[in-house]
């Protein structure tokens, strides 16, 4: 994760009527294995790519807010195919409209994101075996102790911007 600017993915929904550019490489990418991610998803966990608003271009279509509950009380919006239904990213009430988190699944090339870190692994169901390479915690954890400088910094900003008035 040095240059975040050599970096471009595209990706969108299964009937391909949203269709999203990641204009560079995002923050961090946290693949969650709460309960919620696996009801959600309807399967063992979500991988979710934060990144910037404004470094996701929408290429067609117009995703559709869903308000849905969430683990921490305050909900998350979730944006979905207007068509397919297809959830393409959400927004959490931390961060606010300010970041993304993509779904990775919906890249054209998910493999260009492996998972930066696991959460949640105190609900991670027992046949997924974690790579003992990557960082693990049993909840979640702070992005100033694990992700790397240039994303911090770029994170500043987004804090800095929200601290206006
Ligand atoms: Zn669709
Ligand atoms: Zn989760």
């Amino acid at each position: 994760m040095t240059d975040a600017t050599d970096f471009s993915a595209e990706g969108g929904c299964t009937c391909a009527q949203v269709r999203y550019r990641l204009a560079s490489r995002p923050l961090f990418v946290n693949c969650c294995h709460c309960r919620w991610c696996q009801r959600e998803s309807g399967s063992a966990f979500a991988i979710n790519a934060m990144i910037e608003a404004e470094r996701v271009e929408l290429l067609a279509g117009a995703p559709e807010m869903v308000d849905t509950p969430s683990l921490s009380g305050k909900g998350q919006k979730i944006w979905r195919c207007p068509n397919c239904r297809v959830a393409v990213w959400s927004n959490y009430a931390g961060s606010g409209e300010a970041v993304r988190f993509v779904r990775v699944g919906t890249l054209d090339d998910p493999d260009l994101l492996p998972p930066d870190i696991h959460i949640f692994t105190g609900s991670k169901q027992p046949w997924v075996q974690l790579p003992p390479d990557t960082p693990a915690v049993p909840e979640y954890y702070k992005a100033s102790a694990l992700w790397p400088q240039e994303s911090l910094e770029r994170r500043a900003v987004l804090i800095a911007r929200a601290k206006k008035p």
